[in-house]
This record gives C-alpha cells, sequence and structure tokens, in this order.
C-alpha cells in the first residue's frame, strides 16, 4: 500500500510541474464506490452531514463533499449520482426472529385477515391440498385487530369448531402474531391429548369458557403441549430435509429486509441447530445481511454447548453470537405479560411467569463468568422488575463491567424500574411499533394510570440516560422501519390519536434508536451504525429525508438502495 501512495504522489508531482497547477495532491487510490449528490447524515456527531460518501471492499475510506469525493474516481469505481436522495446507515434490526419470518414468508400469512371467519377459508384452501396427517401452519392473526369481530367468543376469541370442520385430518397450528398464543384445532387437541379436564401447566393457559368448554387456544407454556408434537413430527425428515426447508425462509427472510433498508439484523432467540446452519452459510459467503443472534437454550444445554460461544465476525462480519436469550413472561395482547396487580379486564389475573426463576439465576451467572450478554424478554412490569433484580446480583460483582445486558421489550415498568436500568447499566431494547400497535387495548388490559405511567416509556427512559434501541420483533409487526419510525417520533395510532405524547423519540434520536444505539446494544459502535471511515460500507438511501419530511411522507418513503459492505443488495424500482 506505502508502495502505491509513494508512486501516486510522484507522478502528482511530475504531473503538477508539467502543467504547472496545484491542487492534484488530493488525488486519492481508486474507490470501489462513490455516492455523491446526496443528503447524507452520518449519525456521526464529529461529522454529521455531508455530501458524497466513498467505500473501497467493503468499508468507508471518506465521507464529505462531492468534489474531494471525486478524486477517488478511478476507471472502475463505480458511482451512484444519489440526486439530492436521504443517505443514512443501514438500519439495523434491533430485535426480530428471523427463522420464523422465514417461516412466515412461507407458510400461510394472516397477519392481515380481516377475522376469524377468513384465517378459517385460508386453512381449508391449505387442507385440501395437504396429504393426510401434514400439519397446517400459520402465523400472525391477532383478535384484537379483527375489523370483523366473532359473534360468538370468548376473551375476543371465537370457538375452534369451524376450524376444525374444514380440516377434520390435518392437525392446525396458528401462532398469534405475538408469537405467544396458538390457534388449533380439534385434530390437534386429540393428538395432544387436550380434554376440558387437562391441567393448566405452569406459565399456561388451556383457554376454556365458563362452563370449561374448550376455545381452541393455548397460551404462553400450554402452547408446549401440541407444539411438542409438531416438532415429533418434523424430526421425522433427515437433516438436510429440515435444513432445506429452513434455508428457503431464511433466504425469503434476507430479501424481505433488504428490500425493507436493513442492513443487519439482531436475532432473538436461535437454537444451537439453527446457529449450527447459519455458520455453515457464514463460511461459505452465503449471508447477504449481517446477523447477529442470541442462543435460546435451558441452562443445563448451555453450559452444555459452552464451546461454541463466541462466534465472533464470522463470514467477514456477517454473523455473530455471544448472547443468550430468555422469556420471562409473555406478550400483553395473549395476557401473558407478568403484572405486579392484576388486568384490568381479567379480574384477578397477573399473566404468567413463563421461566422457572432459579434457572435465569443460574443462567445469568453462566452468562457473567462467560462474557455473554445476557438478553431477557420482559414484558410486564413485574417480569421487568424481576429481570432487573437478577441481572443487579450479578452486576454488582463488577459494576465497571462493560457487559451491555439486555431487557428485551421493557414494555411496562414501574417507574420506580426506570432508574434502576440507569443504575446497573442495562439496555431498554424496545420496539417503536408495538406500542401503537398495542395501543387499541393498553388501557383495557392495564387501565390508565398504569398505562400513562408505565407503558412504552422510551423518552423517560432516555431522559434518565439509558440505552434505548429500536426494532419490529418481526414477524410480530412488519421488519418495515417505516411504520416503526413513524410510531417512535409521533405514537399515532391509525385513528388519529396519539398514545401518551410525551414519550416520543425526536427524528434524530429515532434514527439512532435504530442505528448507533443498535450497534452498542451488540458490542459493534466500532463497526457499524454511522457513516464513518473505517466502519463497513452498509448504507440505505432513501426517497425522502427522513429528518425534515412531513410524519405522513415517513410512511411513503421508499428504499431506493440497499447496500452492504459496499455491495449493492437492493436497489428500488
Ligand atoms: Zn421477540
Amino acid at each position: 500500500m506505502q508502495k502505491v501512495l509513494l508512486k501516486l504522489s510522484l507522478i502528482c508531482i511530475a504531473y503538477s510541474l508539467v502543467i504547472g497547477i496545484t491542487g492534484c495532491s488530493t488525488r486519492q487510490i481508486p474507490a470501489d464506490l462513490i455516492i455523491r449528490n446526496a443528503t447524507v447524515y452520518t449519525v456521526d456527531a464529529a461529522n454529521p452531514e455531508a455530501q458524497a460518501i466513498v467505500v473501497r471492499a467493503d468499508t468507508i475510506v471518506y465521507v464529505g463533499t462531492n468534489e474531494a469525493a471525486d478524486a477517488y474516481k478511478g476507471t472502475l469505481t463505480k458511482t451512484i449520482d444519489a440526486g439530492g436522495s436521504f443517505v443514512m446507515p443501514g438500519f439495523i434490526e434491533g430485535h426480530g426472529h428471523i427463522h420464523n419470518l422465514g417461516d412466515f414468508l412461507r407458510d400461510i400469512n394472516l397477519m392481515n385477515v380481516s377475522g376469524f371467519d377468513e384465517i378459517v377459508a385460508k386453512v381449508k384452501a391449505a387442507a385440501d391440498k395437504a396429504q393426510p396427517g401434514e400439519w397446517i401452519i400459520g402465523r400472525g392473526w391477532h383478535q384484537e385487530k379483527w375489523t370483523n369481530k366473532p359473534q360468538e367468543n370468548f376473551l375476543g376469541y371465537p370457538y375452534h369448531d369451524a376450524l376444525s370442520a374444514v380440516s377434520p385430518n390435518n392437525p392446525v397450528l396458528l401462532t398469534h402474531a405475538s408469537g405467544h398464543s396458538l390457534y388449533i384445532n380439534k385434530k390437534a387437541m386429540d393428538m395432544a391429548g387436550i380434554t376440558p379436564a387437562t391441567p393448566n401447566p405452569t406459565g399456561g393457559d388451556i383457554v376454556k369458557d365458563k362452563n370449561g368448554r374448550l376455545v381452541g387456544v393455548l397460551e404462553e407454556t400450554a402452547m408446549g403441549l401440541v407444539r411438542q408434537y409438531y416438532g415429533a413430527y418434523i424430526m421425522q425428515q433427515t437433516e438436510a430435509q429440515r435444513r432445506d426447508k429452513w434455508l428457503s425462509g431464511l433466504q425469503l427472510a434476507e430479501e424481505d429486509c433488504l428490500r425493507k433498508g436493513i442492513t443487519s439484523f439482531v436475532d432473538a432467540g436461535s437454537s444451537f441447530t439453527q446457529i449450527k446452519w447459519m455458520k455453515g452459510l457464514a463460511d461459505s459467503g452465503k449471508l447477504k445481511l449481517r446477523h447477529w443472534m442470541m442462543i435460546r437454550d435451558g441452562n443445563a444445554a448451555l453450559r452444555a454447548g459452552a464451546s461454541t460461544f463466541p462466534i465472533i465476525d464470522a463470514g467477514n462480519g456477517h454473523l455473530t453470537m455471544n448472547a443468550i436469550k430468555v422469556s420471562l413472561d409473555g406478550a400483553l395482547g395473549s395476557y401473558g405479560a407478568w403484572l405486579l396487580e392484576p388486568y384490568a379486564d381479567r379480574a384477578g389475573f397477573i399473566g404468567q411467569n413463563t421461566f422457572d426463576m432459579d434457572t435465569l439465576r443460574a443462567i445469568a451467572a453462566f452468562a457473567w463468568d462467560k462474557n455473554i450478554q445476557l438478553c431477557v424478554h420482559a414484558i410486564g412490569d413485574k417480569a421487568n422488575r424481576e429481570t432487573v433484580n437478577i441481572f443487579a446480583e450479578q452486576i454488582a460483582k463488577d459494576k465497571s463491567k462493560d457487559h451491555r445486558w439486555r431487557v428485551e421489550h421493557a414494555q411496562h415498568v414501574h417507574p420506580a424500574e426506570i432508574p434502576r436500568f440507569k443504575e446497573w447499566n442495562i439496555i431498554a431494547s424496545m420496539q417503536g411499533i408495538h406500542c401503537t400497535s398495542d395501543a387499541p387495548f393498553v388501557i383495557k388490559r392495564l387501565g390508565e394510570q398504569r398505562a400513562e405511567t408505565g407503558a412504552y416509556m422510551w423518552r423517560a427512559f432516555m431522559d434518565a440516560g439509558v440505552l434505548v434501541n429500536n426494532g419490529t420483533d418481526v414477524p410480530v409487526e412488519d421488519a418495515d422501519p417505516m411504520p416503526n419510525f413513524f410510531a417512535s417520533v409521533t405514537r399515532q395510532l391509525k385513528d388519529g390519536s396519539t398514545f401518551y405524547p410525551k414519550q416520543k423519540m425526536t427524528r434524530q434520536e429515532a434514527i439512532y434508536s435504530y442505528t448507533m444505539a443498535n450497534a452498542m446494544a451488540q458490542f459493534e459502535e466500532n463497526k457499524k451504525g454511522s457513516l464513518t471511515p473505517g466502519k463497513y460500507a452498509d448504507i440505505v438511501i432513501l426517497s425522502n429525508n427522513l429528518l425534515s419530511c412531513s410524519d405522513a411522507d415517513i410512511l411513503n418513503t421508499k428504499v431506493q438502495y440497499t447496500i452492504v459492505g459496499g455491495k449493492l443488495a437492493y436497489e428500488g424500482k
């Protein structure tokens, strides 16, 4: 490299002498990519705005003016004239489920159905084509979001009978959008031996009406009663068959993210087998996104698999895994959030503690000793309190350690918890879109007072000095950053009302939460999260300026280019 520089400067001096001009000393080694004529927002406080970005191989080498960037132009340099478009660091999905997204894109999509009738119709179409005994799988329904409300229901859930009638020979398993409950049909109940007399497992509910009639819904840990049979059905296949099916979903998931301007993805809970498959893809250079993964397994399995930790930057920065995921409670929509006081709309019910506390304590000790990040899903205020307590027991051993332990969601907290996040340096890994998506039922579940002082408190967290990162929990919500960004800065619902707008983020804060804060929450702020020389050239070019466009135009913003490691990974039409 030094020889080349010397040669270039000698040519430069000679050239200057011949034609008698100065300024040639700015001539640079040619780059692979120049993006110019852009409105660049770098998320780098030292150099916040620019016109151009220069990339060599997978790294940013210069951020500044068009003129200076042009000095890097060689015969092989690709140039993108952004025509004034808005350029920022690629979005980092701060908490999603890449494998579930893949399944969701491959299986029956129930995300936007109008009601139960449409679900039944979709299942009927699948059952008519299925082999006897084949499982029918779908995801994304949410009873609170149906416009066509069911006539006969319990807690908003219609009874399973219509579902059972259209699929008498095929077990049906339909996961709630949140991932915290299931609809099943009679065939699946029979396989799992579920009757009105079956007791609820700890941390779960087989939903029955007041007369003891089975509704067909399993909440939280009760999902395991049927999932184990689906798991056994899948395990009849060879590993190669399972991997092929998984890979077909993963590829759909990566493409979906790239189309939406996402360059890095945090997966909140993979198995050891999925990690092994991901590592194989990373090592052969086949991953298109950068993946940062948490492993989810029991205490004994984590210890037995300890040698898997850590995977850092496999496949040239495409796969890192040095984190553990535990879910301590469920979700608010499915009455699974573990609360200090009962639900306002389910008398005497405080939700579900879905993970044994002593086991979590043991996992926390293991993670602390091995320098592994611990990421605990906590939605209800009780779950958040218990998580902070367990984190604090370990962190107290050495408060100076840069642990970056995370509470996933931190969705509903008692106001007393917010300073405790700061005290123990805990990250609040939040999802802006959950606020506006859940808002229609939050007050119903929690009542006004708890909703106002405890729900989706990202402004209060940030004001207290807590790092708040952002994501969508895809496929719970769509991975599209625009509705999530819109929710973070407006807290505006579809009907135009706003949910406690005092907790809004500014535009700058929301971009930061989606870029640098996510990079920090994964120990990768030196590699990504801002457009800074020396970092990966992970860049998105957008049709609207997210700092200055109208609120409504945020939702009309199109992704023009997604660039991962200097390579064009998606080009919009
Ligand atoms: Zn999640």
